[in-house]
């Protein structure tokens, strides 16, 4: 599929927050683009601005500066309810005088669909979270993470055309989250929906994004393919903050930047250390090593090559 025309544009986004104790400028210059169907996850630190530009794609924050469009259309300064977007915010706003399949099918109020096929839709979609069973509970009677899976498809059953996720999946444990990216990713591409997704989670980016974008104090650091931006990393805060990053400095005084994977033990090393810790983690091992200057490497290795704590070892870029 030739894809040559951005769906999803956001220009030059700014925005400061106006508070009794002050300004916070919480955006600056948030600049990307997303073709059909692309499917982008945000990650960053806490405060650096993730929520702030969901509000604005999704018009419950004015925009100070900048520019949104979908499909061409400027959607700058349109009302929540008339982008064609939806958002699942990390508080899920579900109606609680509602039962959860009410809740679920209500978008479809006003597209036209019969009560009787949007009940039909909104089982099938429960149970796609594995929720048919409380089709009929309120939404006080399910648990936090049950009322985030309803909020999600909520959200999927209307098929937007632009679809922005606030961490959805941050309050489900381990095996759900991993069950419902799944889940997402395949909703996703079958419908074509153009996403916006922001987690804290590395691994869920990595494993979700076609795009990984990366902020920092309201910028955007960095926006490209996981292995663009994880081989490559614009600056020091990309590299160390996707993925572990090694900083030291070498027997000739040079500072190197590398990933635990890419060291290797060796007879001659470009650093001499002393092994602190060693931890098996099924697939590969992980050392700590202490270097003559006091300074702190992880290496992973293959499985196979073991190295006792407390050895003095040299290590290379490999
Ligand atoms: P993130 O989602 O990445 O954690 P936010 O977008 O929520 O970050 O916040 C970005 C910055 O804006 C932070 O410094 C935060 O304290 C500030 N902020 C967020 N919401 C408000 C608000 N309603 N009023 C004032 N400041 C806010
Ligand atoms: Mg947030």
């Amino acid at each position: 599929m030739p894809q040559t025309k951005p769906f999803l544009s956001v220009r030059s986004l700014s925005h400061t927050y106006h508070t009794n104790s002050g300004e916070t400028p919480a955006l600056r210059d948030i600049h990307f683009d997303l073709f059909p169907g692309e499917f982008a996850a945000i990650v960053g630190p806490s405060g650096c601005g993730k929520t702030t530009t969901l509000k604005m794609i999704s018009g419950f924050l004015k925009t100070d500066k900048g520019q949104i469009l979908v499909d061409d259309q400027d959607i700058t300064t349109l009302a929540p309810e008339k982008r064609p977007v939806s958002t699942v915010f990390q508080s899920y706003a579900l109606f609680p005088h509602m039962s959860v399949l009410e809740n679920v099918i209500y978008g479809l109020k006003f597209r036209g669909i019969r009560k009787k096929e949007a009940r039909e839709m909104g089982m099938e979609y429960l149970k796609i979270v594995d929720m048919e069973e409380y089709a009929g509970a309120s939404i006080g009677e399910i648990s936090g993470g049950q009322q985030q899976r309803v909020a999600l498809v909520r959200s999927l059953i209307t098929k937007p055309k632009v679809l922005l996720l606030d961490e959805p999946l941050s309050n489900l444990d381990a095996k759900l989250r991993v069950k419902m990216r799944e889940e997402i990713r395949e909703i996703q591409k079958k419908y074509e929906i153009t996403m916006v997704f922001v987690t804290h989670d590395q691994e869920e980016a990595m494993v979700l994004g076609d795009q990984i974008a990366i902020m920092d104090q309201g910028k955007l650091v960095q926006i490209g393919k996981p292995e663009e931006v994880y081989l490559h990393p614009q600056n020091d805060f990309a590299r160390d903050f996707l993925g572990i990053s090694n900083r030291f400095t070498d027997i000739h005084g040079n500072t190197i930047c590398c990933r635990p994977e890419e060291l290797e033990f060796a007879a001659e090393g470009s650093v001499k250390g002393i092994v602190r810790q060693e931890e098996f983690l099924g697939f590969y091992r992980q050392y700590y090593v202490e270097t003559m200057n006091h300074e702190h490497i992880i290496v992973r290795t293959d499985r196979n090559i073991k190295v006792e704590a407390g050895k003095e070892v040299q290590l290379r870029v490999k």
